[in-house]
């Protein structure tokens, strides 16, 4: 039996925050080398990143890097059922908004159309790129207006044989663990 979103995510959710703190720095490290080599990554000139919470893994570091290469760094901000994107030249000069989630204050806004790449959190995750996230479908809202390469950012153990999806789900057309890089399949027993 398929098990629900809801016992999945509380499962799996455990487990981030339960992870020990310099493991999980070692793994974020091989994330945060594996994400910004990718091709999808270099040639991108917006990002769409996230600020971390409850475990997440911290892309921060790569915040400056993107800032650095000359590239636009784009972050979220929780706008009644909606993420609206915005453009960040400061990392520092973030607030704290819903969620508690680091968030741009303002400033230049940017369309879902006008992103190069956007780099996903989530909870739980399978091969043929279904995610769970919170539960309350940011991401699908969001994603579905995105044309650009869409990629998860997970440890391992985030990703199942089958996530349960929904008809709004948006896949995914890539995850990224400290272990290996996933590419979207449409094959259902892999
Ligand atoms: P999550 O993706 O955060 O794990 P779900 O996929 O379970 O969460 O979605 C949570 C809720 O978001 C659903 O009840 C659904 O009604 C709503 N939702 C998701 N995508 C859309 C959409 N494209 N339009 C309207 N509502 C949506
Ligand atoms: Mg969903």
């Amino acid at each position: 039996m398929i098990a629900t979103k809801e016992v999945l995510r509380r499962r799996i959710l455990k487990l981030r925050i339960d992870q020990d703190p310099e493991e999980k720095e070692i793994k974020d490290r091989a994330i945060r080398e594996r994400l910004s080599g990718l091709p999808e990554f270099r040639r991108a000139k917006t990002i769409l990143m996230f600020y971390p919470i409850k475990g997440e893994p911290d892309l921060r570091p790569l915040f400056r890097e993107i800032l650095s290469l000359g590239k636009v760094l784009v972050l979220p901000r929780v706008w009644g059922d909606d993420l609206r994107l915005f453009k960040v030249s400061d990392p520092e000069k973030l607030r704290r908004g819903s969620f508690g989630v680091m968030e741009p204050e303002g400033g230049i806004e940017v369309r879902p159309e006008e992103l190069d790449l956007a780099v996903v959190p989530g909870i739980v995750f399978d091969r043929r790129g279904f995610r769970l996230g919170f539960g309350k479908g940011f991401y699908d809202r969001l994603l579905r207006k995105v044309h650009a390469p869409k990629v998860g950012v997970a440890y391992s153990f985030q990703v199942i044989q089958e996530v349960p999806r929904d008809s709004w789900d948006v896949p995914l057309d890539l995850i990224v663990t400290e272990k290996e890089l996933i590419r979207r399949s449409e094959r259902w027993n892999c």
